[in-house]
């Protein structure tokens, strides 16, 4: 195997730390998240007092001003090698896909006011840009912020919104002008209390069961000035902006869920007999196992580089978006191929290999579905 060179002692001693957390507080409790359809509010608590929320945040809203992405890189890694792909979605999703925005474009006013909750746990994080008519088509969305002069009047509903059932605020993209396309969308926080805003219930999903996925509605919410993100009417230039750190964050679930779910077959077929001898040994098995594991090797070396050059802020949106489709239809590919080597017992949900399968799937299709990714490689290879 080719060492990995991206990370120092210091990082893994932060690895430890983090598989032994894991370990203790997450993997224990995730067959009953799957059926409360939710992770527990209590363990977004823990994961805040371990300091693994918005570690980016500074120290005086009680963040650790940790600007180094591979401590990031590693929980989500952790998280996906658990094989909790509930877990594994959410929290990373509060840190490093939507808390950027926070922190990026906030007034000081809503930083003081939310930040630290971010931090704790007591605040979770999600943000709603699909709607029922607009998925990857993000200029089609029907929202709409009226500016009203001390506020903006916020109408519409998202759909397909991750931590939406639990979380306490949400970073929506609404239309400010909507005669002005792109140029017309800009992006707020809203609080999950105020008048006006409403949840679904949670969808039930072909995976991701532990992970609360809901629609959200907007009637008339009053969302103050200070909640605006960043200038008015750039709210597409900040997400295009951001989504490269969102693309590479579901790749680097995706690798770690692939080694997570290559472990697991190795492990079952060097166990199940079949014929007078263990699985292994069919020269299928050795095959497959082989071309699987040479591909999660190739997988791996290219994450740790756009790990390191998205540390130097030089991961450009291609490089990201290959990252993303390319992890994530290896994903795909190793718990498809797993699930085979298994059997019958592949197709049972106690077995972990059921569970990367179906957690798997929609990784190809959310943070921009695979068609998208390859749509915005070949722009930056043959131009528009
Ligand atoms: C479990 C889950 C969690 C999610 N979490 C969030 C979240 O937290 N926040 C959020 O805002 N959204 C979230 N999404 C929404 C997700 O990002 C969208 O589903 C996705 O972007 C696709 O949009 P769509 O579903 O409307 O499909 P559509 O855009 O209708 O696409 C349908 C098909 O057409 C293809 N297609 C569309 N346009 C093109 C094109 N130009 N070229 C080629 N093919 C194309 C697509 O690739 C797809 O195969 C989540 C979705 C799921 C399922």
């Amino acid at each position: 195997m080719i060492e990995r060179t991206v990370y120092t002692e210091e990082h893994e001693i932060f690895r430890q730390s983090v598989r032994d957390f894991l370990a203790k507080e997450i993997s224990p409790f995730n067959a009953q998240w799957e059926k409360d359809q939710m992770v527990s509010r209590e363990s977004w608590l823990k994961l805040g007092e371990a300091g693994f929320l918005c570690m980016q945040a500074p120290e005086r809203f009680g963040g650790l001003d940790i600007h180094d992405f591979r401590y990031n890189t590693i929980l989500t890694e952790e998280l996906g090698l658990t094989g909790c792909a509930g877990p594994a979605v959410g929290y990373p999703l509060h840190n490093d896909i939507v808390f950027p925005y926070i922190l990026h474009y906030g007034t000081e006013a809503l930083l003081e006011k939310i930040v630290p909750g971010c931090v704790s746990g007591e605040n979770i994080l999600a943000i709603a840009m699909t709607e029922p008519g607009a998925g990857s088509d993000l200029q089609g969305m029907r929202s709409t912020a009226e500016n009203k002069g001390d506020y903006y009047l916020l109408n519409g509903s998202k759909t397909f919104i991750t931590n939406g059932y639990l979380c306490g605020g949400v970073v929506v993209a609404a239309k400010t002008d909507p005669t002005k396309g792109a140029k017309g969308i800009s992006l707020f926080y809203v609080d999950a209390n105020a008048e006006g805003f409403s949840k679904g219930k949670p969808f039930e999903k072909v995976g991701l069961h532990a992970q609360d996925t809901c629609e959200l509605f907007f009637e008339n919410v009053k969302v103050p000035k200070e909640n605006l993100l960043g200038e008015e009417g750039n709210g597409f230039k900040y997400l295009m902006t951001e989504l490269a750190q969102e693309r590479l964050v579901v790749a680097i679930g995706a690798i770690a869920q692939a080694e997570n779910a290559l472990q697991k077959t190795v492990q079952y077929v060097k166990e199940r007999s079949a014929f007078g001898t263990t699985v292994d040994k069919f020269q299928n098995t050795r095959f497959k196992i082989a071309e699987l594991a040479t591909e999660v090797q190739v997988g791996r070396v290219f994450l740790d580089r756009c790990v390191e050059l998205h540390n130097d802020k030089k991961l450009d949106q291609a490089t990201a978006s290959m990252a993303k489709y390319w992890l994530t239809d290896l994903q795909y590919k190793v718990a498809e191929e797993g699930l085979q080597l298994h059997g019958g017992y592949g197709y049972i949900w106690e077995y972990d290999i059921a569970r990367a399968w179906a957690d798997s799937r929609v990784q190809r299709i959310y943070a921009g579905t695979n068609e998208i990714m390859k749509e915005l490689i070949a722009r930056s290879v043959l131009g528009k």
